[in-house]
């Protein structure tokens, strides 16, 4: 999942960018009006978190370019000030929710995790399940056979991104700038170090094998009994 963050101010910028990294989240971190309203315009995000008060392009402007170019993506709005016409200004512009600076994390985190839900196609259900294997999205937990699988954030992060688009090859380009923010070039050895150590927890105690390699183009997470592993 794939965040961007506008905030100008360095400290809460870094603070937000470190916190919803160590969640599992992708994060692009913009500390000016332009730099986040160009990103928001060019670039796939799952979710952005918009400072109101930026010096130069103001997160009411961003907000009003996303709606006006039919951009759906879920906003969260950042304000210092806790004015009830700020609040109706914001959700009137087509902001999905909002929180008053100071704020807590977990609030923040909480925040998005519902948005992020409330958003995600096709279906709103919370459960995705592919043979025995149940992943509890809003929880990030992980299951088979009834069986709890301990995975870190990134792990779920990279069985919840195979699960979504379950029985498509994605390649290892894809799972890396989706999961680990890396381009391309960089050291793709990462990600297949990463599906082994998620098959082993998944896979190796279980039948059938869910995660796939196909050989030159990457992986996919399908019930298929024909293969080889
Ligand atoms: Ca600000």
């Amino acid at each position: 999942m794939r965040l961007l963050v506008v905030e100008d101010e360095a400290k809460t910028g870094s603070y937000l960018r470190q916190g919803l990294s160590e969640a599992g989240f992708v994060v692009t971190l913009a500390n000016n009006g332009l730099d986040g309203h160009h990103l928001a315009m060019t670039e796939h995000f799952d979710l952005i978190i918009l400072d109101v008060m930026l010096p130069d392009v103001d997160g009411w402007r961003i907000l009003q370019a996303l709606r006006q170019a039919g951009k759906q993506v879920p906003v969260l709005f950042l304000t210092a000030r806790d004015s009830i016409e700020d609040r109706v200004k914001g959700l009137e512009l087509g902001a999905d929710d909002y929180l008053v600076k100071p704020f807590a994390f977990s609030e923040l985190l909480a925040r998005v995790r519902t948005l992020l839900r409330r958003s995600s196609v096709p279906t709103q259900s919370d459960l995705i399940r592919i043979a025995d294997l149940v992943l509890d999205l809003p929880r990030r937990r992980a299951s088979r056979a009834g069986r709890k699988i301990t995975l870190t954030q990134k792990e779920f992060s990279l069985l919840e991104l195979l699960a979504r688009r379950q029985g498509e090859v994605l390649p290892r380009s894809l799972i890396a700038s989706q999961v680990w923010d890396m381009n391309f070039d960089s050291d793709t050895n990462v990600i297949d170090v990463a599906i082994r150590r998620l098959r082993a927890k998944i896979d190796d105690d279980f039948t059938p094998k869910l995660i796939h390699t196909v050989r030159g183009m990457g992986y996919k997470l399908d019930e298929e009994q024909d293969d080889s592993h």
